[in-house]
């Protein structure tokens, strides 16, 4: 019987692997019918350029310089863009709600709205608002080369930084009639992106399969080249804590906070099967009176706890509401004045 080499093992093509959709069961997030090809393997060493150890630091955009020096002067509110797809009217919508409220948005994926404007692009519109861009950038719908010339215009575009997710697979979401790409991963991506003057970060997924070896792979991704780690819904701030002492200090941590205010937004979050929540925590906001009050107010509770971890420079308020975009951009505003 022939072996395929791992990365023909890997519907994404990841060579850097595992990501972080592995079922609980350790089943591939594309496939639940096979083993995730990474789960029983050892972590697989970045072999390019260790930036922990490299003599030269490299260069960096003006606005990366800028958000290295500002993180961890103060705690940063991120917000994912709550923004409608390929709409600029709900773009300066939402970003009249949220500039000088947050410090920066993440403008990433939707699994709802594959299509959206080019990254760079759509930086540009947020920016132009005055809003702040952290730029998701997934390596699904680009090859190397175009992934290149978004990084090249969002150094120009001088966004706070650039989110390396290897991303979903195109069976999953709304657009599976697509052929995926995969050139690269997101540790490789990662060093692209670094290479470029861009402050990186990377997702880590503390509560998916191999738990024991997350941290690990966290440590190769710092050595590709990241600068933060925004860390993937975990069960709350304790298991975040945990998490971070095991990954160490070698890389700055912005630890997702779920935004949850009526049950469209609680299905939304529910959706994704491999994140782990709070014990009670959306069934506490569906059976609230006013639901929008109860999230909010739990959110900013939740933020306070993960911003107190040791080596935390920020949270990521993480969720979206599809057809009420500006309504829970106003929400995202109000819990970042509350945790303010
Ligand atoms: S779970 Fe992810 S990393 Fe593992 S084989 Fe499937 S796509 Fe690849």
């Amino acid at each position: 019987m022939s072996v395929l080499p791992l990365i023909d093992s890997c519907p994404k093509r990841m060579e850097y692997g595992p990501c972080g959709g592995v079922g609980f069961d350790g089943s591939c997030e594309v496939d639940a019918a096979h083993r995730c090809a990474f789960v029983h393997r050892p972590t697989v060493p970045w072999t390019g350029l260790d930036r922990t150890t490299a003599v030269a630091p490299g260069s960096r955009t003006a606005a990366a310089s800028a958000t290295l020096k500002a993180l961890g002067t103060r705690p940063w509110i991120v917000a994912d863009l709550p923004a409608r797809a390929l709409s600029v009217a709900s773009i300066d919508a939402c970003a009249a709600i949220l500039t000088g409220e947050v410090d920066a948005v993440l403008a990433g994926d939707a699994g709802s709205a594959r299509v959206q404007f080019p990254p760079a692009y759509r930086a540009h519109l947020l920016q132009r608002r005055g809003l702040r861009v952290w730029t998701g950038l997934n390596m699904r719908d680009r090859n190397r080369v175009a992934i290149e010339g978004e990084l090249a215009a969002l150094a120009v575009e001088g966004v706070a930084g650039v989110h390396c997710v290897t991303g979903d697979h195109t069976r999953t979401g709304h657009r599976p009639d697509a052929a995926p790409v995969f050139d690269l991963d997101s540790t490789e991506a990662t060093a692209l992106a670094r290479a470029a003057g861009h402050v990186v970060s990377v997702a880590a997924s503390p509560a998916a399969p191999p738990v024991d070896r997350r941290a690990a792979r966290l440590r190769e991704k710092i050595r590709a080249g990241a600068d933060v780690c925004f860390v993937n819904h975990a069960g709350g701030a304790v298991p975040v804590r945990r998490f971070i002492a095991e990954a160490g200090n070698g890389i700055r941590y912005i630890p997702c906070v779920p935004v949850v205010v009526d049950h469209a937004s609680a299905d939304l979050l529910e959706s994704f099967t491999t994140l782990v929540l709070p014990e009670g925590f959306v069934r506490r906001i569906r059976d609230a009176r006013d639901p929008r009050a109860e999230g909010i107010a739990l959110a900013a509770a939740m933020a306070q706890e993960m911003l107190a971890i040791p080596g935390v420079v920020g949270v990521n308020l993480s969720g979206g509401r599809e057809g009420a975009e500006e309504s829970f951009a106003e929400a995202l505003a109000e819990i970042a004045q509350r945790v303010r």
